[in-house]
């Protein structure tokens, strides 16, 4: 199988009746300062006819993203903070994320890395970048879980993914290896026998992260496509992105936390929507994400219930958005405690009212 070409440009969001004539112009404005892609499959699942298509509003450019408000800052988790060699970002003790490319095969319109990804973003780690990042983790006993990221760590061919497990396979301390990707849903046909069989290494268990924000992106191949995966027996759990217009509904979901569940994608992550520049149509508040958690909860399985987390804008880390760690103050701001301790305010002009 081979994977099908994504549109690139808004001439082929156009053409294929992604976007209207009278809104060309807005969506060439938005591409010029922010990559975009929709694979076929994914542009497939679009319904023209609905203004308010949910598949639609992730992936198709709108002119809400020419506006950028104060608070919103390019690098919204302080990725940047906490990389001691190109490629790595070590926030926690023990783990790190190895971030080896930052294409994608789909531009979400709400990423929380967009200043980064995209062919005019960070680019591919060099060898020698990535011979840096490797020795990184190789020095330091205490990482005991690697996390490939970017980017889409997919979209690397199974040579170079081979060649990365490889290397992750002669670290004793490294146990476990996590992939973070779109890629099972929105480019299904790319998860052949060969790609599957890049992601393990001796002696590491590896965990795939499913991103999927819509029950509608569980279509037939995208099925087939994470079974692939688990029969082969990597393990799988998932991560959404809470968006407005996209999956702010209860009922919405409730069904698709139940599609992880039924495809075998432990529910994992449920994200509070970051600081991304351009995002704020997608932002809901900490309080309005906290009720519809709280809906999910007698409402379905314990199987179906994610962790609703927060993180915590420059850097400081996760944490879970409906714990006793985020506490609402007085003044319309949330008091948010990091896994160190520390307190840092979240104001209502970041979503925190
Ligand atoms: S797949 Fe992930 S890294 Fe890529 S654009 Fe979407 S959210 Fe960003």
């Amino acid at each position: 199988m081979t994977a099908a070409r994504s549109l690139t440009t808004v001439a082929e969001f156009f053409e294929a009746g992604l976007v209207a004539e009278e809104k060309r112009a807005e969506a060439r404005a938005v591409a010029e300062g922010y990559t975009v892609a929709i694979t076929p499959s994914l542009a497939a699942l679009i319904d023209r006819d609905d203004p308010l298509d949910p598949i639609a509003r992730q992936f198709v450019p709108d002119a809400a993203e020419l506006v950028t408000l104060p608070e919103e800052r390019a690098d919204p988790i302080g990725d940047l903070a906490h990389s001691p060699v190109e490629g790595i970002v070590h926030r926690y003790p023990d783990r790190v994320l190895l971030k080896a490319v930052h294409v994608c095969p789909v531009y979400c319109r709400f990423c929380f890395r967009r200043e980064m990804v995209g062919p005019e973003g960070l680019g591919t780690l060099s060898p020698a970048a990535l011979d840096a990042a490797i020795a990184y983790i190789a020095e330091r006993p205490e990482i005991w879980e690697v996390i490939l990221t970017g980017g889409d760590p997919l979209v690397l061919s199974p040579r170079r993914l081979h060649a990365i497990m490889e290397r992750l396979a002669e670290i004793p301390h490294v146990k476990i290896v996590r992939f973070h990707t779109r890629v099972p849903a929105v480019d299904p046909a790319r998860v052949d026998a060969a790609l599957i069989a890049a992601l393990k290494a001796s002696g590491k268990t590896t965990y795939v992260a499913l991103h999927a924000n819509h029950p509608r992106e569980f279509t037939t191949d995208a099925r087939a496509a994470i079974a692939r995966i688990v029969d082969a027996g990597l393990v799988m759990i998932s991560q959404t992105v809470l968006l407005k217009g996209v999956n702010d509904d209860a009922a919405v979901l409730a069904e698709l936390m139940r599609t992880f569940v039924e495809n075998r994608v432990k529910p994992y992550y449920l994200h509070h929507p970051d600081l991304a520049p351009g995002t704020s149509h997608f932002r809901l508040t900490l309080a309005e994400g906290r009720a519809l958690v709280e809906s999910l909860r007698g409402r379905v399985s314990g199987l179906c219930q994610p962790s609703y987390i927060l993180d915590i804008p420059g850097g400081h880390g996760k944490v879970r958005a409906d714990s006793r760690a985020v506490e609402e103050a007085d003044d319309g701001c949330f008091r948010v405690r990091d896994f160190r301790g520390e307190t840092h305010l979240y104001s209502p002009e970041e979503g925190g009212a």
